[in-house]
C-alpha cells in the first residue's frame, strides 16, 4: 500500500509575513495521517524559518534543489547535507524549469538525486515532456531518457527511498492538466519502466502528477491507479486550495 504524499513547490514566491500566514493556516488544518504525507518546499532563504514554524506539525519541508557536489568552490549552490542539517527531509530534483533555465541535464540531474539520497533526503524527481515532444509522440522517449539516466546511475534500488513526479512541462502553469488518459498512461509507463528492473521497487514507489493540480480537479486526477499524490505549484500558495488537495489525496481509495 502506498502512502500518498502531497508536495507544495512555492518556487520563488513568499515573504516572511507571507509565509507565517500560509503555514499557521495550513498547519491548523493538517493533521498527521496514514493516507497522505504533506511537504512544502520554499526557497532556501526561508528554509530555517519554516522548519522552525513546521517543527511539531505534520507537514515536512522539502528544498527545491541541491548541488550535486558535496562542499567547496560552488558560489550560490547548496549543498544537500546542508539541507539535511537545518531540517529537510526532501528535495525537489529535476525540475522542469531548472532542466530549461539551469539547464540541467539527465546526467546531472542524477548526480543530485545521488547527492540528495547520501545525504538522508528523500529526492522528488521530475520528469516530463515539453509540448512539442507530445505532439511529435516522444513522450514515452522523453520521460524513458529522464528516469534512466537515474535508474543507471543510481541503481534501481535507490527508488525505494525516492519519489517520481510525473509534470508534462506543458501543463505546469498554465492551468492545463493532462486528461485522466494521458496521466495514466504516463504514470504506468513510469511504474512498469521501473519495475522491468525490480518489480517490487516499482509497486512500492510514489508517483507523483504535478502540472496546474487545483483543490477542484486533484480527486479525479488523484484516483487513477498510479498516481500516489501531487508536486503543486501555484495552488500551494493558496491555503484553502493546498489544504483541498491534501483531502482529496487523503480521501483516495488506498493502492
Ligand atoms: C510545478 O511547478 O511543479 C507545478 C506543478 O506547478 P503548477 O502546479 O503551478 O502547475
Amino acid at each position: 500500500m502506498r502512502k500518498a504524499l502531497v508536495a507544495g513547490n512555492w518556487k520563488m514566491n513568499g515573504s516572511l509575513a507571507a509565509n507565517r500566514e500560509l503555514l499557521s493556516a495550513l498547519s491548523g488544518a493538517i493533521r498527521g495521517s496514514d493516507a497522505v504525507a504533506v511537504a512544502v518546499c520554499p526557497p532556501a532563504v526561508y528554509l530555517p524559518e519554516v522548519v522552525a514554524q513546521l517543527q511539531a506539525t505534520a507537514i515536512a519541508v522539502g528544498g527545491q534543489d541541491c548541488s550535486d557536489e558535496k562542499a567547496g568552490a560552488f558560489t550560490g549552490e547548496i549543498a544537500a547535507d546542508m539541507l539535511r542539517e537545518i531540517g529537510c527531509q526532501y528535495v525537489i530534483v529535476g525540475h522542469s524549469e531548472r532542466r530549461a533555465r539551469q539547464r540541467e541535464d539527465s546526467a546531472w540531474v542524477a548526480r543530485k538525486f545521488i547527492a540528495a539520497q547520501s545525504a538522508g533526503l528523500v529526492p522528488i524527481l521530475c520528469v516530463g515532456e515539453q509540448l512539442e515532444d507530445r505532439e511529435a509522440g516522444r513522450t514515452e522517449a522523453v520521460v524513458a531518457e529522464q528516469l534512466d539516466a537515474v535508474l543507471d546511475a543510481a541503481g534501481v534500488d535507490a527508488f525505494d527511498r525516492a519519489v517520481v513526479a510525473y509534470e508534462p512541462v506543458w501543463a505546469i502553469g498554465t492551468g492545463l492538466t493532462a486528461s485522466p488518459e494521458q496521466a495514466a498512461e504516463a504514470h504506468a509507463f513510469i511504474r512498469n519502466r521501473v519495475a522491468e528492473r525490480n518489480s517490487q521497487v516499482a509497486e512500492a514507489l510514489r508517483i507523483l502528477y504535478g502540472g496546474s493540480v487545483k483543490a477542484d480537479n486533484a480527486a479525479g486526477l488523484f484516483a487513477l491507479p498510479d498516481i500516489d499524490g501531487g508536486l503543486i505549484g501555484g495552488a500551494s500558495l493558496d491555503a484553502d486550495s493546498f489544504i483541498g488537495i491534501v483531502n482529496a489525496a487523503a480521501a483516495r481509495v488506498h493502492k
